[in-house]
């Protein structure tokens, strides 16, 4: 099949979808086209927020998105931010509810999401060819992309083709990535974030199972790289749970070596739980170690910190002394497990790095090198913190080059 298009939309996920309705919105009288790998649109944006999908979020601060140039990606949000991203839902029929500062669907369901832009792009007139995987784009003063089965004329191009989290099945191939590196375009490594880690497993695997909430903190050698309270999960080959998610950014960025040191009571001095300790130790004396923490926290947890402490179990609690309870207290704020590495693209939210800001205009999302070329999500060298912060760069980015790429045909 030929298709001649004024804007092609390389990519129906989240900025892809977002940009087409915008391009077409803006102006009716141009042919607008998405083409999918895939059998369907916004499998990704399905699986997204445990089917929930965490749209966006209340607090949209740019100290949450990252990569080499992160404030690249403020031109976007300031001409479409939180308030924009709700109004254009409303249009399109998704009401929001938050919990906390993370926001979902009324509806609390992601496929809903789909559905709704999905309804809106046919409503309006946006062509969707579905099993159309792009293998070639030949850059010119028109971009012609060629896949096994259809040939496709272009006046403006929209890269919206995301990058290699959650794997091909969601139809995260990477080839547009690697198409245009091997063009010459300028890249910035890409890694796993917001992805499970892999540790030393003498103590994890005891823990199996086990959720627990803490702050959980990346540290590289004794500096700390960042923190995040909230729940973590024992695996029997890591860690993972939001906090972990959350903070495991930089551990797969470099080699450099990290640690997870998880604080099971952020909120409490050592000394102060030290205190605890002690006047728990007097009034349970009669318990052995085993079943001191019992009613206070995880059994198994505790009997694992104590372990790690060099405590055996059949102990006695009236054989401890005052720097037995600060060595506990101190582990149990600081109980630490050496990264090796992380569970891979293949389980990661999102991916770090991709083709640098460098090669486009923060303004347009225009190529600086080739006109009428854009691209928006993350494909581009911007990533951002578990919460929302995902997806409302693809919603914030893909308007912004739809409109930009509409202004400029
Ligand atoms: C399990 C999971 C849960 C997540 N949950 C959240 C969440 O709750 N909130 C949040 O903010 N973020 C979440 N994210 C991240 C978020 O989904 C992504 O950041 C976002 O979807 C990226 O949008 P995108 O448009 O750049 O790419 P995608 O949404 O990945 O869309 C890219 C599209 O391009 C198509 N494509 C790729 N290559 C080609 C090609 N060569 N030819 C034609 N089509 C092609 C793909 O099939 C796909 O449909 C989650 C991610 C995962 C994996």
């Amino acid at each position: 099949m030929n298709y001649t298009a004024d804007i092609a939309v390389l990519g129906g996920g989240a900025s892809g979808l977002i940009a087409a309705i915008t391009a077409k919105r803006l102006n009716p009288n141009l042919s607008v086209y998405i083409f999918e790998a895939l059998d369907r649109v916004g499998k990704k944006l399905i699986t997204t927020g445990n089917g929930r999908c965490n749209i966006t979020n209340l607090n949209l601060d740019f100290s949450r998105f990252h990569g080499e140039n992160s404030s690249f990606c403020e031109h976007a949000f300031n001409r479409f931010g939180y308030e924009e991203i709700r109004a254009f839902f409303y249009t399109v029929g998704v009401d929001f509810v938050n919990e906390g500062d993370k926001v979902y669907p009324a509806s609390l369901q992601a496929a809903s999401v789909v559905d709704a832009l999905r309804f809106e792009c046919d409503r309006i007139g946006v062509n969707t060819v579905l099993g159309c995987k792009i293998e070639d784009i030949s850059l010119g003063k028109e971009y012609t992309l060629k896949s096994n089965n259809c040939t496709v004329k272009a006046r403006a191009l929209i890269l919206c083709t995301g990058l290699l989290s959650g794997g091909d099945k969601v139809g995260s191939f990477g080839n547009v990535f690697r198409l245009l590196k091997n063009r010459g375009f300028k890249t910035v490594r890409v890694s796993p974030s917001l992805v499970q880690l892999k540790t030393e497993t003498d103590y994890v695997k005891q823990l199996k199972g086990i959720k627990a909430t803490a702050k959980a903190t990346l540290l590289c050698g004794k500096k700390v790289v960042c923190s995040f309270t909230d729940e973590v999960l024992f695996c029997d080959y890591g860690l993972s749970g939001p906090a972990i998610l959350q903070i495991s950014r930089q551990s797969a960025r470099d080699e450099r070596g990290y640690t997870v040191s998880l604080d099971f009571y952020p909120d409490t001095e050592v000394f102060e739980l030290t205190n605890r300790i002690k006047e728990r130790a007097k009034l349970l004396h009669h318990r052995s170690l085993e079943e001191f923490f019992v009613g206070s926290i995880n059994k198994r947890l505790a009997q694992v910190v104590l372990k790690y402490c060099g405590y055996k179990l059949s102990d006695s609690v009236a054989s401890l002394n005052d720097s037995d309870y600060t060595k506990i207290a101190e582990a149990l704020k600081s109980f630490e497990f050496k990264v090796l590495s992380n569970t891979g693209f293949l389980n990661s939210q999102v991916s770090a790095g991709g083709i640098s800001t460098d090669e486009f205009d923060s303004k347009t999302l225009m190529s600086r090198s080739h006109k009428n070329l854009f691209a928006a999500g993350e494909i581009l060298d911007i990533d951002g913190d578990c919460g929302g912060f995902n997806l409302s760069w693809a919603w914030a980015s893909g308007a912004m080059a739809a409109e930009s790429a509409v202004n400029s045909l």
